[in-house]
């Protein structure tokens, strides 16, 4: 085990009991060990679960102000440390700087946000119909949530998960994935640092089917805050309900841009490469399909073209770089076998396309295709890649309804000068998040962020409507 990989429980350091390991390499060379620890065990999950519960009830009954006050010392504590931060998120998932720093400075914000809510926490004092009677509403916290957490955001998603949670007077059971353990680590140091007391939560590094399923399977686990892949969250919110818990499963997407004959070409460049190549396309929001006006597609095309041979691949710490590897073999070779099907089943490749373009490590080169068969599996299935497919739309209408196209419903985007048309758009767009002359990435952290159908299950994520999953309401009627 690297010494300083443990689990957090009952605020003391302890090291995972299972028998099998997890080694991570690093997603750059694919070669360096950057970590190597054993796996959590059902047990050390119900050790996790007791010290939540054990601290639930004080905590609940804490002051909602105290709550904050944490919080935002939390937020302090990471931003004076958020060089650290960022070089974790470059070393353990392979995120460039650019992305390293905007994601520690949305974990910052979204602690800084949650700690702030404090001062409008609280209820409602209701007229009562009835005489000598005080009649009030107070948000009341569930008990022990369990956070379950992917990789590709390890420090913002667990903050908009913990921030609400705790901000409610939860305890919790955070487990994240295993590729960035320290990353894990350093937002529950900073919750630690800023005086949350033990026990408030508790991080159990494990896998899917064993840590993972502990936490979705326990009784006492009153509510459990997923973000992951489709499978996982369709059976994590099937489960959790059928034991008549609460669930939120945040999930894949298929998102699309639409750039219309109207609009902006170099925009459209910009928000195709942004937020289809940026992070490696490894972004729940991120772009797949790229529908373009058929008067205009082969201009775009040719000015994408161009611009993806300007982006810069090499040492992730530079500024400069924005060629991200996928983080693991596994999603390597994920994409390239969605692409190589794609291409067999008759697409075009444009630009990109296989792995050895780039020597070393997890990289895929940002790829570009069209004439995509419909019944391939890149033309359903989220790739999670550096890969832009690109469709022909005769109008405005014909886009929509290929954006509609696909069970998931995440995120859309329209490149278009017309306020008309961008009024039809998201008048008509079955997503959670429907942006206008901006990548399909990308969110605002006071902002309610999710998906509907097969990207979401359960309330959506961020700013303040998620404080209703994280909380109940009980009404209280006192006679004077
Ligand atoms: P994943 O589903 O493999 O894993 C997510 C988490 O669930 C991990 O902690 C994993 O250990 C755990 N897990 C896996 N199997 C489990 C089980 N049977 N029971 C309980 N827990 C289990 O997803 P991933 O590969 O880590 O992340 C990529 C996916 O996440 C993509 O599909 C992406 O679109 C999605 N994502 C969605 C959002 C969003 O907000 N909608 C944000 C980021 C990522």
């Amino acid at each position: 085990m690297t010494s300083d990989i443990a689990n957090i429980i009952d605020g003391a350091r302890r090291a995972p009991t299972g028998k099998s390991r997890y080694r991570r390499l690093s997603p750059v060379d694919g070669t360096e060990v950057l970590a190597e620890y054993p796996l959590s065990t059902a047990a050390d999950v119900e050790a996790a679960v007791d010290a939540a519960r054990r601290v639930a009830r004080s905590f609940a009954n804490s002051q909602a102000t105290w709550r904050g006050e944490i919080l935002a010392g939390a937020a302090r504590l990471l931003r004076e440390r958020q060089d650290e931060a960022a070089s974790l998120l470059i070393r353990e998932i392979g995120k460039t700087r650019t992305e390293a720093k905007g994601e520690t400075l949305a974990a910052i914000r979204l602690l800084e946000f949650y700690g702030n809510e404090a001062f409008r926490y609280g209820g409602e004092l209701l007229s009562s119909a009835r005489p000598d009677n005080h009649l009030f509403t107070r948000r009341r916290p569930l008990g022990v949530c369990g956070l379950v957490t992917p990789w590709n955001y390890p420090l913002s998603i667990p903050a908009w998960k913990l921030g609400p949670a705790l901000l409610c007077g939860n305890t919790t059971v955070f487990k994240p994935s295993l590729q960035h353990p320290l990353s894990s680590q350093l937002i529950v140091e900073v919750l630690e640092s800023a005086g949350l007391p033990p026990g408030v939560v508790n991080l159990v590094h494990g896998d899917g089917e064993v840590a993972g399923a502990a936490i979705v399977d326990h009784p006492d686990v009153a509510a459990v805050s997923f973000t992951g892949s489709r499978a996982v969250g369709e059976s994590i919110y099937r489960s959790v309900n059928g034991r008549l818990g609460r669930a939120s499963c945040e999930m894949g997407g298929k998102n699309a841009l639409v750039v219309l004959a109207d609009a902006d070409l170099d925009v459209a460049v910009e928000c195709a490469v942004d937020g289809g190549l940026s992070f490696a396309g490894q972004k729940c929001t991120g772009t797949d399909r790229v529908i373009v006006e058929r008067a205009i597609l082969d201009e775009f095309a040719d000015k994408l073209v161009e611009r993806v041979s300007t982006l810069v691949a090499g040492d992730l710490a530079d500024d400069n770089v924005f060629v991200s590897p996928l983080v693991d073999d596994h999603q390597l070779r994920r994409v390239e076998s969605i692409v190589s099907e794609g291409i067999a089943q008759g697409a075009e490749l444009i630009c990109g396309g296989a792995p050895s373009a780039i020597e070393s490590g997890y990289y895929f080169p940002p790829t570009v295709l069209a004439n995509i068969n419909p019944d391939s599996r890149i033309a359903h299935d989220e790739v999670f890649g550096p890969v832009l497919a690109l469709y022909p739309a005769d109008d405005l209408d014909s886009a929509i309804t290929q954006v509609n196209d696909t069970s998931y419903g995440l995120s859309a985007s329209i490149c278009t000068r017309s306020l008309s048309h961008a009024h039809r758009f998201v008048d008509a767009v079955a997503t959670g998040l429907a942006y206008v002359n901006r990548p399909t990435s990308g969110a605002e952290f006071h902002a309610p962020f999710g998906g509907i159908r097969g990207s979401g299950l359960g309330p959506t994520e961020q700013g303040r409507k998620v404080l209703e999953f994280y909380s109940h309401w009980q009404t209280v009627a006192m006679r004077l």
